[in-house]
């Protein structure tokens, strides 16, 4: 079977409601690309909005709490996620390991809290540019899959792992594809050694700068099925073109 491209859009903190405008351009744009899956995680408090405008497009948050409910003030769970109409989370992106010092621990009983709700879980790994410059960027993310990977992918809900190198986001700077490839293949192994032949299928978003300009590159890399886009996904005229250039790309064989 083949894999399709997944092109999610990381809004971060921007967006208010009269940006949805945007969502439902790209929402209506997207739908001639039949072989991609597009999907937006947008603020928790677009969530509901959003999805009630394009009820057929996937709509996510940028973070979920583990627990199902309780005194964690200020946090949503995934069921709460779920009831808002959202389809997937992203869990243990680099800005809230570094900034709210989330732990390899935490980030896995999120992704295993979204996984229990059937929400897709896009679990976010990568290196520093220190630990890339020491030679130590692929033990870094391998460590960081060890730790974080939930215990196993549920069968109704999809585990996605985005390469996200920490000095390429929001930089303009990309590793080069041999860079991406080589992290990928490592990514691979590690999922395949975990889950065996179910590791073929999750699908290893790269993410990190992804802009029109370079997602028809990147796509081309073996083991790449799809991209987690920031600033890039923020309008619909520069996210399409990378959700084009996805469909333009060859699937991958499971
Ligand atoms: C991100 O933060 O997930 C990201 C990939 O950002 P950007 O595309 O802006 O580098």
């Amino acid at each position: 079977m083949a894999l399709r491209k997944l092109v999610a859009g990381n809004w971060k903190m921007h967006g208010l409601s009269s940006d949805l405008a945007e969502i439902l351009e790209i929402a209506a744009a997207s739908q001639q690309y039949e072989n991609v899956d597009v999907a937006l995680c947008v603020p928790a408090i677009l969530i509901e909005r959003a999805s009630r405008a394009v009820p057929d497009s996937a709509i996510g948050a940028q973070d979920v709490h583990h627990a199902e409910k309780g005194a964690h003030t200020g946090c949503i769970s995934a069921q709460m996620l779920l009831d808002a109409g959202g389809a997937l989370t992203i869990v243990g992106h680099s800005e809230r390991r570094n900034a709210q010092r989330e732990s390899d621990a935490e980030v896995k009983a999120k992704s295993e809290a979204a996984l229990a709700c059937g929400l897709t879980a896009i679990l976010c790994v990568g290196e520093s540019l220190d630990q890339r410059e020491q030679g130590a960027a692929v033990s870094t993310v391998l460590a960081q899959l060890d730790g974080s990977l939930p215990e196993r992918p549920a069968s109704d809900a999809e585990l996605a792992v985005a390469y996200e190198p920490v000095w390429a986001i929001g930089t303009g700077k990309v590793p080069t594809t041999v860079e991406v490839g080589g992290m990928h293949a490592a990514i691979r192994e590690r999922l395949i050694s975990r889950y065996g032949d179910q590791g073929r299928s999750v699908r290893i978003l790269y993410g990190g700068s992804v802009k029109a300009s370079n997602a028809a590159e990147i796509f081309a890399v073996p083991d790449v099925d799809g991209a987690l886009v920031g600033g890039a996904s923020l309008q619909a005229a520069d996210f399409l073109p990378i959700v084009a250039a996805a469909a333009a790309a060859q699937p991958r064989a499971e």
